[in-house]
């Protein structure tokens, strides 16, 4: 978010033209599935690919990024992350943002957002 403007958005997922772990199970490699990048990360490289300045701006995610998420956000001049669950928050993490002066807020929704959401959408006439 820059200047109270959505910029972009990005989920975990397989690099272009890869296939799916959805599709073909993941590839795992010492535990972890090596095909993804991260939301993060392909939320800030949509900015790049379209030229669109991330110095600044905020960013909503929907866990604690992992560390090199939270390198690759502080370098891309991330100003405040918003998040909504703890995820294995990493003290190196922490300590980068906090020196970086990236301001951090665990955010709530309440528990029946998601349902009102539905609802919303299962009201508005799309014809
Ligand atoms: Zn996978
Ligand atoms: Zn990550």
């Amino acid at each position: 978010m820059r200047e109270k403007r959505v910029i972009s958005g990005g989920y975990n997922g397989s690099v272009s033209h890869d296939i799916h772990c959805i599709d073909q199970g993941c590839y795992v490699v010492d535990g972890h599935c090596i095909r993804t990048v991260h939301a993060e990360a392909n939320a800030l490289l949509q900015c790049a690919k379209f030229g669109v300045e991330t110095d600044g701006a905020d960013i909503y995610v929907t866990h604690f990024p992992c560390l090199p998420c939270t390198k690759l956000l502080i370098q891309s001049g991330i100003h405040k992350l918003y998040y909504l669950k703890d995820y294995r928050n990493h003290p190196y993490a922490i300590e980068l943002l906090e020196r970086a002066g990236v301001e951090t807020e665990k955010i709530t929704v309440p528990t029946d957002f998601f349902k009102q959401i539905e609802s919303v959408y299962a009201d508005t006439p799309y014809d």
